[in-house]
Order: C-alpha cells, then sequence, then structure tokens
C-alpha cells in the first residue's frame, strides 16, 4: 500500500484526513482518546520529516453550520500535551482565513482545522468543497479508517485533486493489513463472532462470512429472532419479526456452505430492561413469558469458548448481550477472554465495532488482542468485500 513511510514529506504542506471523532463530556473534556491516540503515528511522522500536519477531521454530527459542542478546538490541548508540542487550530476549514494560518505554519508544525461537518457539502461528497479543502495541502493522507466507507468530500472527492500525491496514513494502513491477514489465507480453523441488537445491519456480513469463515458464532440481541425461526418461544426478547424467515434461511445456508453456525442454546433472562430486574436462565428456546433475553447463559459460554480456544483466526463484531449492566455482561466477558486466551496460544484477532471495542476496553483486554480496530461500519463493510471509497480514492 502506497503509504506515507515511503517518502519524505519535509517541507510539504500535509492535509491529513483523521477520524477524531471522540466523545466529549458535558464540559467539552475528552471521555476517551483512543482515535487520537490512533492517529498520532501518522502526525509524529509528518512532525519528525519536517513537513506541516494539517489536520482535518468530523466531530458528532452538526446540523450543517457551527456547535459549539461539536468544535475540534477542544481537542487541540489533549493533542498538544500528547505530541508535547504546540498545536494550533483554524476556526474554518476552508477558505482565506485558513489559507492563511497555514501559511505561517514552519515545518514541523500542527495545526487543526475546524470541523468538516459545519459545512452540509462534505457528508454530500461536494466536488467545489473537496477543491476548496485540497488547496491547503501539497500531499493528501487518508488516515480516517472510522468513516473510510464514506464518499464524503474530505474521504474520498478529494483525492483526485492529488492525483501524484495521495497516500495512506499509517494506522488505515494497519487497519487494512489487519483485515486482509484474516481474510487472506487465515490460518485455520477461522472463526467469526456475530453480535449487538439487531440482524438488520448485519445481514450482508453474515452472508458474506458463510464463504470464509469454518465457525460462526452468533450472539446478543439478534439471537432471539433466530431463536423464534427455531419454533422457540422468545418472551418478551428483542425480536425482528421481519427478519424470522431470513434466519431460517440462514441457517440452511450455513448448512450448505459447511459453515458450523453457532447459536447460544440457553440465556440469561430479565423481567424488565434494567440491571436491578429479577433474573431467570433457561433455554433459548424456552424463555418464559413476561422475561426478556439480555445475555447469553453459561452452556453457550462453555460451548462457544471451546470452538474459540480451537481457532488460529478470529474475528469479533458485536457484544454477547447487555454488557452495560454488570448482571449481563458475563457473556461478553467470558466470550471476549476466550478469544484473549486463543492469542495468548497464536491466534490472530480482530475485534471491531464501537461496541465491542468499548466492552474490551471495560474489560482490560486491550492489550490480549492481536489488532482493535477503530471502524466498526467500515470494518463491516471490508469484510463483506465491498470496495471502501476512502481506500479506492488512493489507490486509483
Ligand atoms: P450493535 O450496535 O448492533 O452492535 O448493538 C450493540 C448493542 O446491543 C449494545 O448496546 C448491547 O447492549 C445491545 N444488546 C446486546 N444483546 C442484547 C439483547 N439480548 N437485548 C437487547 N439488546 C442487546
Amino acid at each position: 500500500m502506497k503509504n506515507i513511510s515511503d517518502i519524505s514529506l519535509k517541507g510539504k504542506k500535509v492535509l491529513i484526513r483523521v477520524d477524531f471523532n471522540v466523545p466529549l463530556d458535558k464540559h467539552f473534556n475528552i471521555n476517551d482518546d483512543s482515535r487520537i491516540i490512533a492517529a498520532l503515528p501518522t502526525i509524529k511522522k509528518v512532525i519528525a520529516d519536517g513537513g506541516k500536519a494539517i489536520i482535518m477531521s468530523h466531530l458528532g454530527r452538526p446540523k450543517n453550520s457551527y456547535e459549539e459542542k461539536f468544535s475540534l478546538k477542544h481537542t487541540t490541548k489533549h493533542l498538544s500535551n500528547l505530541l508535547e508540542t504546540e498545536v494550533g487550530f483554524s476556526v474554518d476549514c476552508i477558505g482565506e482565513k485558513t489559507l492563511s494560518d497555514i501559511s505561517k505554519m514552519k515545518n514541523g508544525d500542527v495545526l487543526v482545522l475546524e470541523n468538516l461537518r459545519f459545512y452540509s457539502q462534505e457528508k454530500a461528497g461536494d466536488k467545489e468543497f473537496a477543491k476548496q479543502l485540497a488547496k491547503l495541502g501539497d500531499v493528501y493522507v487518508n488516515d480516517a479508517f472510522g468513516t473510510a466507507h464514506r464518499a464524503h468530500a474530505s474521504t474520498s472527492i478529494i483525492a483526485n485533486y492529488f492525483p501524484n500525491n495521495k497516500y495512506f496514513g499509517l494506522l488505515l494502513c494497519n487497519e487494512i493489513n489487519s483485515l486482509e491477514t484474516a481474510l487472506k489465507n487465515p490460518k485455520r480453523p477461522f472463526t467469526a463472532i456475530i453480535g449487538g441488537a439487531k440482524i438488520t445491519g448485519k445481514i450482508d456480513v453474515i452472508v458474506s462470512l458463510f464463504d470464509k469463515v469454518d465457525n460462526l458464532i452468533i450472539g446478543g440481541g439478534m439471537a432471539y429472532t433466530f431463536a423464534k425461526a427455531m419454533g422457540g418461544n422468545i418472551g418478551n426478547s428483542l425480536v425482528e419479526d421481519d427478519k424470522v424467515a431470513l434466519a431460517k434461511n440462514l441457517i440452511t445456508a450455513a448448512k450448505a456452505k459447511g459453515v458450523q453456525l453457532l447459536l447460544p442454546s440457553d440465556s440469561v433472562n430479565a423481567k424488565e430492561f434494567n440491571n436491578n430486574a429479577i433474573i431467570q436462565h433457561s433455554k433459548i428456546i424456552t424463555i418464559p413469558d413476561g422475561f426478556m433475553g439480555l445475555d447469553i447463559g453459561s452452556d453457550s459460554i462453555t460451548h462457544f469458548s471451546k470452538v474459540i480456544l480451537n481457532s488460529k483466526t478470529i474475528i469479533w463484531n458485536g457484544p454477547m448481550g447487555v454488557f452495560e449492566m454488570d448482571n449481563f455482561s458475563n457473556g461478553t466477558k467470558q466470550i471476549g477472554e476466550a478469544i484473549c486466551k486463543a492469542t495468548t496460544n497464536g491466534a490472530f484477532s480482530l475485534v471491531g465495532g464501537g461496541d465491542s471495542v468499548a466492552a474490551v476496553k471495560q474489560f482490560g483486554f486491550t492489550e490480549k488482542l492481536s489488532y482493535l480496530s477503530t471502524g466498526g461500519g467500515a470494518m463491516l463493510e471490508y469484510l463483506e468485500g465491498k470496495k471502501l471509497p476512502g481506500v479506492t480514492a488512493i489507490q486509483n
């Protein structure tokens, strides 16, 4: 992959698209700086080369104009501490003021631009807006894996204006290399673990994984639609009635492809969606009326863990239950632990998706996995075999 480690950026104005979409508290303090940390190697490389690092990103979901709570100015102090160098801020991301701020930069300086999504043209993939952004730099670097599946002005369209000067950042490179390790000639057995609330949004990835994996483990809220498809009683559990037929088809399709589809056999149930609710265990197909399944049960944990421990390549996207509540976090925690153990024993493990990554951090597994992805949607689309606009824009 054409990445910035192959070139010297000395004296160059390097326009870097990062993903600084970090959660902020009500005082605008950063709650989780992982995305900023992930972009540091690329920024440091530009500084070390004696280039000028011009950082552009989105933050939150502004309604196409300035909103204080979504200003990227909230990230500069922390970035400055992490880099141990002063970081400047431009109150706009295009136009005269920004061009003037950039003209004052010295080699090795860092400047953060204001939120790209204060302009509706960013998400619209507007060519004129992309052209305005392109005027800011000599070199374009995409290091935002989290938005690589979007054809936005700053993630994809802008690359057209840098036909000979566009590169992958070090993070984006690592993300793609990790996915390729899993997808191209994976060491077998290859196991995918898919969880989360709903089947919707994960159907395509499940279907495409049938062609790649040996085992596919399903957990989380979506498991109850499968349980219903098998004729089970699932009480008040989360269910997508319009997906029951599809779940049935997926069970048949897995068989036809020779993939072992593992569904939870038991469930931890509660009367209410509440950590203090009355708890009850049952088979997943005999959940009593008035109860809802909020975590996988101990038999499922034992069965899934055995398969995971025997695997050599593992990908995980989506929690096994409502891990945010203590009483329903055990399934996600135990499955995470099994993945860590398998990794210690030599397996390659790749975890992605906002909630799975939050769970990994909550349980302290970060260092015990092979790779923690910064992209949820982008990871799923890559696994589906889709071309990511942010990636193809650099490759073409
Ligand atoms: P997703 O965004 O689809 O990956 O879903 C993640 C969310 O699914 C998390 O907030 C979990 O709390 C939730 N979840 C997992 N298992 C269940 C379940 N059995 N019932 C309801 N929600 C669940």
